[in-house]
Order: C-alpha cells, then sequence, then structure tokens
C-alpha cells in the first residue's frame, strides 16, 4: 500500500517541537500583552487581492510564491502569506478606525511556495504586531523595543543584531529611485535576472539581492540617507535616539529595504549568522500607505513579524513534558479505583497519567520512560489500610500515605 507524505516544505510538528514552538509563542503573547497588543485572529484564506495589491507587482510573494486557487464559486481566493494586509483589512471593517490607536498580534500559519531548505517552508508560523493609527515615531520604537524584548526574554538576544535604515518618504524615495536608476543603468548587463527585472519595476527592491555579483555593484551604490529630505531624516534620528535611551544597539544598514511595497520609513531587521542564510527572525517596518491601499482610510502603521520556526532552532532544548506522577495498580481490576484517584490529582494541576496494563515491572519502566517524579500504587495491602503506596522515583523510597499527604509532597 502507497504510504502518505506530506507535501514538501511542509511538515507534522511533533510533541518536542511543537512544544518549543508554543514556547515561543506563549513568549510572544506574555511581552505584547504587557505592550498593551492585543490578540486578533483572520482568516487563514482571502481574497486574492488583499494581498496582490498591497504587496505590489514586483514582490516575490506575488511573482513566485503564492498559494492562489479558485474556489468553488470561481472566486480567487490566497492563503495568507503573511499577516500585515489580513490585520489591516480586518481593522478597516471592524469600524475601530474610529478608535485609535489600535495595537494588534497574531499568530499562525502563512504559506508561501518557495525552495523548502532549512528555516525556509512552504508553511511556517509568523508571530505579528500590528500598531495601527500612530504616525508618531514613538510608535516605531515602541514595536522595535517590543520585538527586542520578545527576543531577550527567549534568552537569545546575545546571538541576535539588529539592522535598521530608513526607506523615507514618498517623495525622499522617488529622488533616490532616480539615483539608484542611473547608477544602475551602467550595470544593467551585469545584474541578475532577477535584478534586471526589477530594475524597471522596483529598483530598490535590487539592494535586497542575494546574487554576488549584484551585490558588488550595490556595494557602490549612493545611499538612501543621502537622499532624505528634512522630515525623513529628522524621523530616522528620532527613531535612533528612541532606541540609545533604550540602550538597545542597532547597526545602521543602508541597503535593508523591504520586500513589500506598502513599507515607507522605518525598515528593521533582527538577524543571526547561526542559521545560514535564512538569518532574519524577525522583520518590520512602517507601512503608512496600506490601509489606504486596501480601500480604507489614511491610517498609519507600524509591525513586524516573526518566523517561529527560525526562533524555534535558535531557543535551547529543554527537555520538557516530565510527569509528575504515575498511578499503577496491582492488577487491571485495580485501575477503576485509580479513576478518582486521577481526578482529584489533576483538579491540583498535577500531571499525571494512570499505567493500565503489564505487570508490574513493565509498568515502572512506562514510568521511568516518561519521567515521572512518583508512582501511587494500589492494591490489596492499601485497600485495606485506606493509604497509598507514595513511591519517589528519584530516590526510591517509599511510604504508605493518604492521598492528601501524597498530594502535598507532590506539590511542595
Ligand atoms: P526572507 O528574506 O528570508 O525570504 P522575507 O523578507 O520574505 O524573508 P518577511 O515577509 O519579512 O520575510 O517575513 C517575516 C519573517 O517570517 C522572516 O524574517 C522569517 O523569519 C519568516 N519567514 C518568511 N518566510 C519564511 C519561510 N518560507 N519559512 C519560514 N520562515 C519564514
Ligand atoms: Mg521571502
Amino acid at each position: 500500500m502507497e504510504k502518505f507524505r506530506t507535501v514538501r516544505g511542509v511538515h507534522d510538528l511533533l510533541p518536542h517541537d511543537l512544544d518549543k514552538h508554543m514556547k515561543v509563542i506563549n513568549s510572544a503573547l506574555e511581552i505584547s500583552d504587557k505592550f498593551n497588543y492585543s490578540q486578533i485572529e483572520i482568516p487563514i484564506f482571502e481574497f486574492s487581492k488583499v494581498f496582490t495589491k498591497p504587496l505590489g507587482e514586483s514582490s516575490d510573494i506575488v511573482t513566485k510564491e503564492n498559494y492562489i486557487f479558485k474556489d468553488r464559486s470561481n472566486d480567487e481566493l490566497m492563503l495568507r502569506p503573511e499577516g500585515t494586509s489580513g490585520v489591516v483589512r480586518a481593522f478597516l471593517n471592524s469600524g475601530l478606525v474610529q478608535d485609535i490607536p489600535q495595537r494588534f498580534s497574531y499568530y499562525g500559519p502563512m504559506f508561501r511556495y518557495e525552495r523548502p531548505q532549512k528555516g525556509r517552508l512552504r508553511q511556517f508560523k509568523q508571530f505579528g504586531v500590528e500598531c495601527l493609527g500612530l504616525s508618531s515615531s514613538m510608535a516605531d520604537i515602541e514595536v522595535i523595543h517590543l520585538g527586542n524584548e520578545f527576543l531577550n526574554k527567549l534568552n537569545i538576544l546575545e546571538k541576535i543584531k539588529l539592522k535598521i535604515n530608513t526607506l523615507g518618504d514618498f517623495e525622499s524615495r522617488k529622488n533616490y529611485r532616480n539615483a539608484l536608476k542611473s547608477y544602475l543603468k551602467d550595470y544593467q548587463s551585469t545584474l541578475s535576472k532577477e535584478s534586471l527585472i526589477r530594475f524597471s519595476i522596483n529598483p530598490l527592491r535590487i539592494l535586497d539581492s542575494k546574487n554576488e555579483e549584484d551585490q558588488k555593484i550595490i556595494k557602490n551604490a549612493p545611499s538612501i540617507i543621502e537622499y532624505l529630505n528634512k522630515e525623513s531624516k529628522t524621523r530616522f534620528k528620532n527613531i535612533c535616539k528612541g532606541l540609545d535611551h533604550l540602550k538597545i544597539e542597532y547597526e545602521i544598514d543602508k541597503n535593508l529595504v523591504r520586500g513589500l511595497d506598502y513599507y515607507c520609513h522605518t525598515a528593521f531587521e533582527f538577524t543571526t549568522n547561526e542559521l545560514g542564510s535564512q538569518g532574519t527572525v524577525l522583520a518590520g517596518g512602517r507601512y503608512d500607505g496600506l490601509s489606504k491601499m486596501l480601500g480604507g482610510s489614511d491610517v498609519p502603521g507600524v509591525g513586524w513579524a516573526a518566523g517561529i520556526e527560525r526562533l524555534a532552532l535558535l531557543v535551547q532544548t529543554e527537555l520538557v513534558n516530565k510527569t509528575d506522577v504515575v498511578l499503577i495498580g496491582q492488577t487491571e481490576n485495580f485501575n477503576y479505583l485509580l479513576l478518582p484517584i486521577m481526578n482529584k490529582l489533576i483538579q491540583q494541576g498535577i500531571k499525571t497519567e494512570i499505567i493500565y496494563s503489564g505487570n508490574l515491572s513493565k509498568k515502572f519502566r512506562r514510568a521511568n520512560k516518561i519521567r515521572a517524579s512518583y508512582a501511587i500504587i494500589l492494591g490489596e495491602e492499601e485497600i485495606q489500610k485506606k493509604l497509598l503506596k507514595f513511591k519517589d522515583l528519584t530516590s526510591g523510597s517509599e511510604e504508605l500515605i493518604d492521598l492528601q499527604q501524597a498530594i502535598k509532597k507532590i506539590i511542595i
């Protein structure tokens, strides 16, 4: 019989890995809550336009990475490749525009048709935050601060660097775009095929190229900083100032651009050297034009998204999932009597497993395997004395006590 596989780049998550993912997600939720971000859940698929319109024709996601399909009513739908567009769409539909600022967090699976490799999957999870309705640079500082604290909470900050840049406002970007184009014009014959396409659609994206030849050319390209108008320059300075006040270290990377068209001003990435070329673990920026592109009013926004799989690879594994106590009946006839005992234990928040079958030595092997700390054993003698045999599986000591005493010993 044929054995079914998962689709390429799509993985099952077994308990050990999922535990790590949940640790990352729970840390993110906890810290976001402290920063007053509220969790929101948005659909996993939407009308394609929600993504294609704001992401722009030249983005990788739209040109080659999308999972697009028609449903039975011939509607063109897309599995979400990212969260920001959906969150902003939800915000606009909900009428919360009257009630800004709004701070949201979300997490869940995203889908991109990419070449699968370590840290690059076709179904992967992101955790993200979006701060909507604040144009002040304080909001940019806030989301970077939140990202930094999240990585700090995961205890991985020392492996990570923060890079920031500004893309300026529309006017600055237009001037820079022209300057960059005229610089790149002379290199058209050496640019990679992909960059050549970007040359006419979105030349800024060439700065993002991973091609070695392209990178040599980019090295001497003009820098956006020189083309910023006064307002854009002040904004960027203010953000750096905020980070200085927080003692968050950063590096200005003039070639940092975000892959998506809707970004302006601040762009940032937290990256590590420990994951090969998939080193970006958290990335974001300001996207003031997005809500208008989605048919809403002009609501500024700033946020980021973090790759859960990449973060999980960085988080130290501690062997999790220890069992507190196992319940063992001398024979299977005692299993029913173990049920109310289990009930009391779990009500006390104690992680419990009844080992239903096998002889005593087999049951103890199982207890060992699931790393149980204690065993409660019930047999004829215990029933007669109305007590339980309580065994500390680390020291091996045994005693006859009642359930209340056992609970006390387990909880301490
Ligand atoms: P990259 O340059 O690595 O392709 P990106 O610019 O496409 O990243 P974003 O759209 O900014 O990535 O997504 C934010 C984060 O989500 C990334 O920094 C990364 O951690 C994670 N991520 C993006 N694509 C994938 C993927 N295919 N598999 C796993 N994680 C991903
Ligand atoms: Mg990508």
